[in-house]
């Protein structure tokens, strides 16, 4: 009934003004915006005033008075008061359950020393029994004021870590995911000492004797993640699917405090799926999720028709991609894999992680079960890497057209590959928050004149017909559409100096990447990124107008209310239940 009332009021307000008198042809709708600024993101009525919302969708959108008749005492009505209205915003890229996760272990983004880090954990000893594990993440060696007297590669040793938690493992992530820093109770409980040798694509970080340093790069740190979660896994049934809904839960209170409706998560697993199913059918997802499998080739070869699914749940989760396999690591740990050495590198070109085999059997399940393909490639030998792959599959499949596969990050991007990424319809999801995060530190890793040509050239992308899009992979970096819209408008560093300026996003770039581009990179753009009748009814209403708050305001914008399908979720700080 829902839907068919809704179907009614498409058909009668298409091309006629609705008359004050006849609020018989307007059935009541449950939620009205009214006197507002609405910025729709849709060019058939780029700006109005008020918003009707029936059955959880977009009825109408039109000035105060055109809204007026769909008003009856059964209908919620909030008046904005001038505040301004936006498609609910899209997270583009992020990891929806280790974000969760992230706001229940130790937090070290703030951390300005090694030492201050060694404290924390210490403290958490006094709270965790030995034995247990004890886990942080978000440290970044570029961030620290006060340096260790004994660097080896810039990062210290672990031996003040160590004598600090005798009795509990300890593994402290860093801020790109792309490394850990252990202590020697981890070391010893994973056996590795002065011979172990790291595995292909991975280094332990040896000082000049050989010992360990207790920094495992990129595959070097799975052995200790497997035993975390080897740990964790030994714990009583029922526990783990407690922590895992407390984290879901965490998750998306996070997002809807920040004006988030939907997220898409490259890094699923089949059991994860299973439990966000669950929940979706109960009607307890927070935000809609769309989700991409990260898993072995081997262990998805067979099962991924099973898993589709499109809009379950109310439309909220999607399952139709396969996502973040890392083809090379982060600039930030050495990690990107680039064409030419590091400038303040020079013996490394950075890691080849997942074997390109790997990503290439990958490739092929996407294609045949129709799925997206959208692989982690952050350095400009793995961003061509990848778009040799997506074209050689694509041939194969010349009857298969808008796939829609992605480059996740897409940093460093050679010119000569742009072009290139147009005619393979591939879509580059980056992070604008990124070239504010990284833009300290980029130009040590790449030079001025690399920097200039292929850093971060998130504009040049989108100037070449490319999708813009938007997100701030949390949780690498905080999930705050605010700063990334801020970032990709100014590219303004912490230090008030800008970086790669000419790559700015114009506003309205910058709002449709968060909206419609990044709805688009999900096949979403029927149901989601406009402000448009008839699609899903998810709102954000904030304090400013991002299309026209000078830049120095943009980061005092408040979200006010976050409605996802016509639901009230976060208003004034508040989660509303
Ligand atoms: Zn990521």
């Amino acid at each position: 009934m829902r839907l068919l009332s809704t179907l009614l009021v498409l058909a009668t307000t298409l091309g006629c003004q609705p008359a004050a008198d006849d609020t018989a042809r307007y059935p009541a709708a449950d939620l009205v915006l009214t006197n507002g600024n609405v910025v729709t993101v849709d060019d058939q009525r780029p700006v109005a005033e008020a918003i009707a919302i029936t059955g959880g969708l977009i009825a109408a959108v039109g000035s105060a008075a055109e809204i007026a008749p769909y008003i009856d005492d059964s209908t919620e009505v909030i008046d904005l008061k001038g505040q301004t209205a936006i498609p609910g915003l899209i997270e583009g890229h992020g990891h929806y359950t280790s974000f969760g996760g992230s706001l229940m272990i130790l937090d070290f983004r703030y951390a300005k020393s090694f030492a201050e880090i060694v404290s924390m954990v210490e403290e958490a000893t006094r709270t965790t029994p030995a034995g247990e594990w004890i886990i942080g993440r978000g440290w970044h060696q570029d961030k620290w004021q006060v340096r260790e007297d004994v660097l080896v590669e810039g990062l210290p040793l672990h031996e003040s870590l160590s004598a600090a938690t005798p009795d509990n493992p300890v593994m402290l992530i860093h801020t790109s995911g792309h490394g850990v820093f252990v202590n020697q109770r981890a070391m010893s409980l994973v056996e590795l000492d002065g011979n172990t040798v790291a595995p292909d694509g991975g280094e332990i970080v040896r000082d000049e004797n050989g010992n360990a340093t207790g920094m495992m790069r990129e595959s070097a740190q799975d052995v200790f993640r497997q035993a975390f979660s080897g740990h964790q896994g030994r714990r009583p049934a029922g526990v783990a699917e407690e922590e895992m809904r407390r984290m879901v839960m965490l998750a998306g209170e996070e997002a809807l405090r920040h004006g988030i409706t939907s997220f898409q998560d490259l890094g699923t697993s089949f059991a994860e799926v299973d439990l966000l199913k669950k929940m979706a059918d109960e009607g307890n997802l927070p935000v809609r999720l769309w989700m991409a499998f990260e898993e072995q080739a081997a262990e998805m070869d067979g099962r991924l028709a099973d898993y589709r699914m499109i809009g379950h749940g109310n439309n909220f989760l999607t399952v139709r991609a396969i996502g973040e396999k890392v083809l090379d690591g982060a600039l930030g740990t050495h990690g990107g894999w680039l064409l030419e050495p590091y400038a303040d590198l020079p013996r490394s070109h950075g890691l080849n992680v997942v074997p390109i085999e790997e990503i290439e059997y990958s490739a092929r399940l996407a294609i045949e079960n129709d799925y997206q393909l959208a692989i982690q490639g952050i350095g400009d030998r793995a961003y061509r890497e990848l778009l040799n792959i997506y074209e050689a599959e694509f041939e194969r499949h010349p009857d298969k057209s808008d796939l829609r596969w992605r480059i996740e990050h897409a940093q460093v991007i050679h010119p000569d590959d742009v072009e290139r990424t147009v005619a393979l319809g591939v879509i580059p999801a980056v992070q604008g928050i990124f070239a504010c995060s990284d833009g300290p530190w980029v130009v040590d890793r790449l030079g001025e004149e690399r920097t200039l040509e292929r850093g971060y050239i998130f504009n040049t992308l989108a100037e070449a017909g490319l999708v813009p899009t938007n997100g701030t992979d949390p949780p690498v970096d905080e999930i705050d559409p605010i700063a990334s819209f801020h970032c990709s408008v100014t590219r303004i560093l912490p230090d008030g100096t800008r970086f790669q300026p000419q790559e700015v996003y114009s506003r309205e770039r910058a709002l449709y990447s968060y909206t419609m581009g990044n709805a688009i990179a999900a096949f979403e753009e029927d149901i989601k990124g406009s402000l448009t009748p008839g699609k899903l009814g998810d709102i954000t209403v904030l304090s400013h107008d991002l299309l026209t708050v000078p830049d120095d305001e943009i980061m005092a914008t408040e979200i006010v209310i976050t409605i996802v399908g016509g639901e009230i979720r976060y208003r004034d700080g508040d989660i509303v239940n």
